[in-house]
């Protein structure tokens, strides 16, 4: 459960996961881990001039987040890391808590006038939401649900290079939802829109909630039914099936498209 706007004892010793930027601070930049601070609030006294909630619990230890600001310094040593390159070198549960704090900082750095009115809002003190003290209109964090598809054929999978991703990189597909579709429709469409073919057999996966700024990916596999590979250039460089044995590049474990991948993998008998 999410406590805005709230501290530590001053002698209790949590994580802190501080944020600015679109970056989080890690202390051990070096190792293979993403590593964030564990001080008390007396080791910590930034914390007292910037927004602050507890977000969660991990091994243990309560974890908070902390919006920094330009003026707050810190330890030499410590480094500030772009967020991708954080959260994709820790582990699920940690992933989730940073995914949290990121779209919590998202939320309240673009939620300060009110949509109806103008007026500018505020904090709410019991819940993670702003209010307008003007119309009493109340903002909650915005969520967007994507979903992303492992779709397979015979023995092969379906990888197609977006025309967002980094050079070379090909992945399943993916797309937001559209008001008032359901996730099953949304596959549908997008992957007519994506590649031109048909699908059936949808299966659930898993979800991810992934703070680039605040999807949540619900993940599926399903079944090549028919069509011919006809990429839409707006969104897709190049697209087609891959040999499990001949893959190109693909997104990195951690990511739920890499699991989609391993579970098309199973799914097909490999
Ligand atoms: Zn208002």
């Amino acid at each position: 459960m999410i406590i805005p706007d709230c501290m530590p004892e001053p002698s209790e010793s949590v994580l802190w996961l501080i944020l600015y930027n679109n970056q989080l601070i890690d202390t051990k930049p070096q190792q293979p881990h993403y590593a964030p601070p564990l001080l008390t609030l007396e080791e910590l006294p930034q914390a007292k001039r910037g927004y602050t909630a507890k977000i969660g619990d991990y091994e243990g230890r309560a974890v908070y987040m902390l919006v920094a600001d330009a003026d707050m310094k810190f330890p030499a040593r410590w480094q500030w890391l772009p967020l991708r390159q954080c959260l994709l070198r820790t582990n699920e549960l940690l992933f989730s808590l940073g995914a949290r704090a990121c779209q919590i900082q998202h939320f309240l750095s673009t939620h300060k006038f009110c949509g109806r009115c103008g007026s500018a809002l505020a904090q709410s003190r019991d819940e993670l939401a702003v209010v307008c003290g003007a119309c009493k209109t109340t903002d909650y964090p915005r969520i967007s649900p994507c979903i992303i598809v492992g779709i397979y054929k015979d023995k092969q999978i379906l990888l197609a290079q977006g025309t967002r991703h980094p050079q070379g990189l090909y992945s399943v597909l993916a797309g937001f939802v559209e008001s008032g579709e359901s996730l099953e429709q949304t596959l549908k469409r997008e992957v007519k829109e994506e590649v031109g073919i048909e699908v059936t057999d949808i299966e659930y996966v898993m979800s991810q909630a992934w703070p680039f700024p605040h999807s949540l990916m619900a993940g599926f596999v399903a079944r090549y039914a028919g069509g011919e590979i006809t990429p839409d250039p707006t969104e897709i460089v190049t697209a087609d099936w891959f040999h499990f044995d001949a893959l190109p590049q693909t997104p990195p474990q951690g990511t739920i498209a890499a699991k989609l991948i391993n579970v098309v993998a199973q799914k097909v008998g490999l």
